[in-house]
């Protein structure tokens, strides 16, 4: 059933979209460019904080309406990596964070005026691994000092602010490797050049990502995120919305390549009729759009349950997983319908081609996601 608030919100999200064609979005990934002025119009339009509470200047909506507002994005052809972490890392703050934080971050954030859009966990030589993790913060006074390195950690350079995970009690002082991680409040500006060292990663897609060498860093106490130690569950409880959203991203791509690839093969003519008369198009094309819209519906299953307050990470995996191979399926079918065409530049496909592939390996892999169903849901052996 169609609720009129998120009716209202689709359509303005569309309207603010269409401002911005697949031009822009073609012209950037050309020149490694960051959407300024659309995460900023975004922004100022209140669609990238509707997750920040009314009482902090945000929407104060839940997490399904921010699925909408990621999947309206994809679909219209942008490129939704830009922007989309400004609404899960904010998620760490508003659980975790101690009223002075929120505070002092959260009306900023509403308004534009700091964007916290990075999020600094995976590293060089541990990867999926993370309660492996070697960057280490050691408290020294009313400083924590910070020594590692980080790796992928994206738009960096286009953020004030950085949620981080270190080590704050070696591995073998703790009674489980989830324990003695902690998280913190990075000020980026601040750090750099005083211990923070950034050099961007050249990569497939145009995702900013970088690689970070923290060396003797000083991040202040009162930066600590949630209680020391316990970094590992302020970071969790910030994936499981993480999740939801990039799943329905993934819904947003599929549901733009089966638009596209429909309406080309109604208008394509080769052997005197339309190549969507003859069933070897026309079936992939209908098999995704089937997968794709069942996706979205353990999207929705899982953000209700998100906002409900309810446990959720199972779905949240199963829905990451079913969209990321829905969408990515969906590309494929797009490029084939397309032929040659495809190739082209101009028609945008190759490049949402390369954006939707990714998030079956970030920001976890479906390999995880899938011992997680095996451990955690179905009581299989722990495979690792
Ligand atoms: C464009 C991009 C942006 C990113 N942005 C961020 C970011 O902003 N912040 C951040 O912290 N990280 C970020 N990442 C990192 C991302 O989360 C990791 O790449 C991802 O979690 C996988 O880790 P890895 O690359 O180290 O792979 P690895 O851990 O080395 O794994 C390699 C492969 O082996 C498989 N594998 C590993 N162990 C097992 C096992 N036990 N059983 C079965 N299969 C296994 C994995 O599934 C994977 O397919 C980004 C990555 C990319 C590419």
């Amino acid at each position: 059933m169609q609720n009129p608030e998120v009716e209202e919100i689709r359509h303005s999200v569309r309207s603010l979209c269409a401002k911005y064609g697949e031009d822009y979005w073609l012209e950037l990934d050309r020149e490694r460019g960051y959407p300024t002025e659309f995460v900023a119009e975004l922004t100022a339009s209140g669609f990238l904080t509707v997750l920040i509470p009314e009482r902090y200047g945000g929407a104060g909506l839940g997490v399904y309406e921010g699925a909408v507002v990621m999947e309206e994005v994809c679909r219209s052809g942008a490129h939704a990596g830009a922007c989309h972490a400004q609404m899960y890392v904010m998620g760490s703050v508003l659980r975790h964070g101690s009223e002075a934080q929120k505070q002092a971050y959260l009306p900023k954030i509403a308004a534009g005026e700091l964007r916290l859009q990075s999020f600094g966990v995976t590293e060089p030589t541990t990867g999926t691994d993370t309660t492996n993790l070697k960057t280490t913060a050691r408290k020294e006074g009313d400083v924590y000092v910070v020594n590692g390195q980080k790796v992928w950690i994206s738009r960096i350079e286009h953020s004030d602010l950085m949620v981080l995970l270190a080590r704050t009690t070696p591995k073998d002082q703790v009674r489980r490797k989830t324990e003695g991680l902690s998280a913190f409040i990075v000020d980026v500006n601040e750090a750099k050049g005083n211990g923070l060292e950034i050099q961007p990663i050249e990569s497939m897609i145009n995702h900013h990502s970088c690689t970070l060498f923290f060396d003797d860093l000083q991040v202040p106490a009162a930066n600590l995120l949630g209680q020391e130690g316990e970094g590992f569950k302020v970071i969790l409880d910030g994936m499981n919305a993480e999740r939801i959203l990039i799943a329905a991203e993934c819904v947003g791509d599929g549901r733009y390549f089966i638009d596209k690839a429909s309406t080309y093969a109604k208008e394509r003519e080769v052997f005197g009729r339309p190549i969507g008369q003859n069933q070897g198009i026309q079936f992939p094309i209908a098999r995704c759009h089937a997968e794709v819209e069942a996706a979205w519906l353990m999207v929705e299953r899982a953000a209700r349950l998100f906002d409900a307050g309810e446990k959720c990470a199972a779905e949240a995996n199963m829905a990451k997983m079913l969209a990321s191979e829905a969408s990515w399926r969906a590309g494929d079918v797009c490029l084939q319908t397309h032929g040659g065409f495809a190739f082209a530049k101009e028609y945008h496909i190759e490049r949402k081609f390369r954006e939707t592939r990714l998030y079956q390996i970030a920001p976890i892999s479906t390999n995880l996601i899938l011992s997680y169903i095996g451990e955690h849901v179905l009581g299989m052996p722990r495979s690792f």
